[in-house]
């Protein structure tokens, strides 16, 4: 079964003037699964945890943001008097979906959070990014630090938000104990401006970080290409004990602030395709990223409740095609992928 974690404490994250990251994407979320999902609480107390990723200076400075509150931290990212709490919650989150699903007790977990945490990197703007791109702690790469620290040896951070989550691969970049695969939007038309193919991995890390830059206007049927050719054969290889997922809603073709063309069938897929692997992983974990369209993140939450616990769902909307000029240009970017990544996978 699946289970939801999730804590009010995310609504008191609150812009001080308009932001498409606001608590009422949160609130999509529950009120669309509410009768559905059974939802728990998140650990409280993660400071020590958290430590382990960022930087105890940049901990301090968010803190000290918050004491000010409401401020912006940079062109993109807010602070307000709650959001230390809520960020300690967002980490708290995924850590009780991963306990749930080391012990057994759940085989998958839906983490509501906000803010969310991909693109924060250990003392926060990540690679060459402008912003922190409307994150403050990087909630799923403190997932995976838990998870390795109690003992599994190799997990998977499937990231399908649009946006490159250049915080996780910065962090994990040169450990090969974590396999980093992202699919997003060519970084060339989107922030953070990083996530290209040449970004493989360094050191012991070399090979396990995978990066798939897709072209605007990339809709479901290439980007299903790039799921079967690329990344299920490279996350079936590399046998993860835990699987990870940054979900992003906001490759969705109704989302506002980029430009993929994706419908709900290709989350659909992901969400059957991640469920078949129950039982060969001890676990699935979903960290909400990204998603501005209040609508599509309470028919996309409600369709992942729906598929991961086993009930025949419709998706309605159409599968949505690439038009031949875009279809060209992923086919191309498909080889490129491979013919990098077959220096360390089994690539057809
Ligand atoms: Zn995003």
């Amino acid at each position: 079964m699946i289970g939801v974690i999730y804590d009010d404490a995310y609504l008191e994250h609150r812009p001080p003037r308009n932001h498409v990251e606001n608590p009422g994407r949160a609130m999509a979320v529950i009120k669309s699964i509410s009768d559905v999902a059974v939802i728990e609480r998140p650990i409280n107390d993660v400071d020590y945890w958290l430590l382990k990723v960022h930087d105890r200076d940049y901990v301090r400075w968010i803190d000290e943001n918050c004491e000010m509150g409401d401020v912006f931290i940079d062109a993109d990212t807010y602070v307000s008097p709650g959001t230390c709490r809520a960020a300690r919650l967002a980490v708290g989150a995924v850590l009780s979906g991963v306990d749930k699903v080391l012990s057994g007790e759940w085989n998958a977990a839906y983490a509501v959070v906000r803010p969310p945490g991909h693109h924060v990197g250990r003392v926060g703007k990540a690679l060459m990014a402008p912003t922190q791109g409307f994150c403050i702690f990087n909630n799923v790469v403190v997932g995976a630090v838990y998870a390795l620290e109690r003992g599994i040896s190799r997990v998977a951070i499937l990231d399908i938000d649009v946006h490159h989550g250049n915080g996780t691969q910065e962090i994990f970049y040169r450990d090969p104990r974590v396999l980093y695969v992202s699919l997003h939007q060519d970084p060339l038309t989107i922030y953070p401006g990083t996530g290209f193919i040449d970004d493989v991995g360094e050191g012991e890390g070399e090979g396990f970080n995978v990066n798939i830059p897709l072209p605007p206007f990339t809709a479901d049927d290439a980007y299903m290409r790039a799921l079967g050719n690329v990344v299920w054969p490279i996350i079936d290889e590399f046998k993860p004990q835990l699987i990870l997922v940054s979900l992003g809603f906001d490759a969705h073709m109704l989302d506002s602030i980029a430009n993929l063309r994706l419908s709900l069938n290709t989350y659909a897929h992901v969400f059957r395709r991640l469920r078949d692997m129950i039982g060969k992983v001890r676990g699935v974990v979903f960290a909400l990223e990204g998603g501005y369209n209040s609508d599509v993140l309470s028919r996309g939450s409600r369709l992942l409740i729906d598929i991961m616990s086993n009930r025949d769902v419709e998706v309605n909307e159409g599968v949505t095609q690439t038009e031949p000029r875009v279809m060209a240009r992923v086919n191309s970017i498909i080889k490129d992928v491979i013919n990098v990544h077959r220096n360390y996978w089994h690539l057809a």
